[in-house]
């Protein structure tokens, strides 16, 4: 299937030529990308933006904080952006665990073996695989590959991985065995994904025409059958946000 080991360099490549995402996530602090990450799941940017500004106007905007809050106020803080009860749980459970486990800072998860760090987020009622390697790459630092729906369907739709459903785990190792990077690239190329795909891969009708990726599409490409990665993707559960969230500006001041 494979002829170039390295076959996603020109689609970070050309997406770098189209437009400037190395700024895509925002966040004053690791922390508040931390949290961003568990907050825009299957939600809006916007609405994880709000909870993120009512968080830090309430004077919750470090992990210590977070982990000594009332629950019922972290509740009524997160509200705007959904699944308030869970959301509220999972982020004052990670701020435990930061606190505990990484003396308050969770970019020294960086330090851990990446087994050991991503089996520690995953053991967090709340976070998935998408949330953790989220976590990982946007706040600390860590070169690993992000898996959402929008890469499962480009690399679809270019034939880079046949249709049906794939593992998450399985998506990143071909991603990981096709790209290489720092932490920069890494998250620069999964906002390339991301914003590509909202823009032009959509899911009924994909815009190629206007498509930076368009010179790497194959002979016949598109397959319309490719539809609905969402549910291909095992794994996918938590379904962090798809929009632009760099759209909104930097979240706090
Ligand atoms: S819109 Fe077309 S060219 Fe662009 S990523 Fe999707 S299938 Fe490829």
């Amino acid at each position: 299937m494979m002829t170039n080991p390295k076959r996603l360099i020109p689609y970070y490549q050309l997406a770098r030529q189209w437009r400037d995402l190395s700024d895509w996530w925002p966040g004053e602090t690791p922390w508040d990308v931390a949290v961003s990450a568990v907050l825009t799941q299957n939600t809006q940017w916007s609405r994880a933006f709000r909870a993120l500004q009512d968080l830090r106007q309430a004077g919750l905007d470090t992990p210590d904080a977070v982990a000594r809050a009332q629950r019922s106020v972290l509740e009524r803080l997160v509200r705007p952006a959904g699944s308030f009860r869970r959301k509220a749980q999972t982020i004052q459970a990670l701020a435990r665990f930061v606190v505990t486990e990484c003396g308050g800072h969770p970019r020294r998860l960086s330090t851990w073996p990446l087994d050991r760090a991503r089996s520690a987020l995953l053991a967090i009622h709340g976070i998935g695989p998408e949330t953790a390697d989220a976590i990982l790459l946007y706040a600390c630092g860590v070169p690993v590959a992000v898996v959402d729906a929008y890469t499962v369907r480009i690399l679809q739709r270019h034939g880079l991985l046949p249709a049906g459903r794939w593992r998450y785990e399985d998506v990143q190792h071909q991603m990981e065995t096709w790209f290489s990077g720092d932490a920069e690239a890494w998250k620069e190329l999964h906002a390339q994904m991301v914003t590509v795909g909202r823009t032009f891969c959509k899911a009924r009708g994909p815009l190629c025409m206007a498509c930076p990726w368009r010179p790497l599409l194959p002979e016949g490409r598109p397959d319309d059958g490719v539809s609905g990665p969402r549910d291909r993707v095992l794994g996918l559960r938590e379904g962090i946000s798809q929009s632009r969230p760099v759209e909104l500006g930097r979240p706090v001041q």
